[in-house]
């Protein structure tokens, strides 16, 4: 049930949308989401972890909804993810250096932080339940919004329309109501999007494939991190420990001039040869690891410039989580903030 007369729209139901709207209907708001997918979190990052770090958790208890999602980080851990991401009384990662002869690098203060782990998939599931089924609208691209004294209409790419007093753009990091809040026109090159200079390679690994290709080291059981000038690969173990979730990113500096690629482009298929190439001398732990994929997918990261917060209204429409703020995804910094977005912009209109 709702409290206000007010009604709200919410672009995008990732992870920072979905809190949001469950923030919104906390404060007694009538809060609304319209995703342009047609199932939420299908994606190709679907089983990976989200790390919940304690930013996260703190405004999940502030929502009060951090009982139903920790529930299910727990259970994810005991029957899909191990100890993965540090589970309370284990170790956090493992560092070693990724050049022959792993050294063992120092970890600070790390081992004393706890970060809980979900996939994203069961993360959205949860905040499904939370917000309804009946308030999330999905195949609801939105091209357009047109503001009036009373409200704003959203349009949507099937031809349907929304209102709502209020639109919040929760649309990720190509975010169409970002260009609209700051002005920047609705095609051509987004001036805020920057290709961060790091790609990423992503693959789903048997487990049985590594143990098979002679690595010493025990990626069922224990989550590493091997660390490189400018390159680094992690990998834990996801699906009850029968898949290692290997990410190696590699970094060129020189490259963050270079615009970003158009949409359907910055993920795309490589091939293990390619992945290889690019970590040619380093250790075996890590390259027979890598030999082990079939194929990557190799995603260029972008990052948005930052946007003075000035800019981040713009009549009756602002921005959250990725689409204000999107940054390079190490230690879940960007979903940690989008989460706080979520939280502070519940209370802020639960009072309006
Ligand atoms: C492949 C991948 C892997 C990642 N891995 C990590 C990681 O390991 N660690 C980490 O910290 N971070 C990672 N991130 C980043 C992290 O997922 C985001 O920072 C965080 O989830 C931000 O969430 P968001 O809800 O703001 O945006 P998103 O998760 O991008 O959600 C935006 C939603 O809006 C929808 N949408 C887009 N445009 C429209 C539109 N016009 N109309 C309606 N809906 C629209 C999209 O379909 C999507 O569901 C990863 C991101 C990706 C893409």
């Amino acid at each position: 049930m709702t409290i206000h007369g007010l009604r709200i729209a919410i672009v995008g139901g990732g992870v920072c949308g979905m809190v949001c709207a469950a923030a919104l209907l906390k404060e007694g708001v009538d809060a609304h989401v319209y995703e342009a997918a047609n199932v939420l979190g299908e994606d190709e990052a679907r089983l990976a972890g989200v790390p919940l770090c304690s930013n996260s958790r703190r405004a999940l208890k502030a929502i009060g909804i951090w009982d139903a999602v920790g529930a299910h980080a727990r259970q994810a851990f005991a029957t899909a993810q191990g100890q993965l991401h540090g589970a309370r009384g284990r170790e956090y990662y493992q560092f070693l250096s990724g050049m022959p002869g792993h050294e063992i690098l120092p970890n600070g203060d790390l081992r004393d932080k706890t970060v809980d782990g979900i996939p994203r998939s069961i993360l959205l599931g949860v905040l499904t339940r939370i917000v309804g089924p009946e308030r999330i609208n999905v195949d609801k691209r939105c091209v357009r919004i047109i503001e009036s004294p009373r409200g704003a209409i959203l349009h949507f790419q099937d031809g349907s329309t929304a209102s709502a007093e209020v639109v919040l753009g929760a649309d990720g990091l190509r975010s169409t109501v970002r260009r609209y809040v700051t002005r920047s026109g609705d095609t051509g090159l987004d001036p805020h999007l920057k290709f961060s200079g790091t790609i990423c390679y992503r693959a789903y690994i048997p487990m049985d494939a590594i143990l098979a290709a002679g690595t010493t080291l025990d990626f069922s059981n224990q989550p590493f991190w091997f660390l490189g000038k400018g390159k680094h690969v992690m990998v834990y173990s996801i699906q009850g420990a029968t898949l290692a979730n290997v990410i190696a990113f590699a970094s060129d500096l020189n490259e963050t001039a270079r615009s970003p690629e158009p949409a359907p482009e910055t993920t795309r298929e490589a091939a293990t040869s390619e992945v290889l190439e690019v970590f040619r001398g380093w250790g075996p732990e890590v390259t027979k690891l890598l030999a082990c994929a079939d194929k990557y997918v190799k995603w260029s990261v972008d990052v948005v410039q930052p946007i003075p917060s000035e800019g981040w209204v713009r009549g009756r429409v602002t921005i959250l989580g990725d689409a204000v703020h999107g940054m390079h995804p190490a230690q879940a910094a960007c979903t940690g903030q989008g989460i706080e977005d979520a939280r502070l912009l519940g209370k802020l209109l639960g009072h309006s």
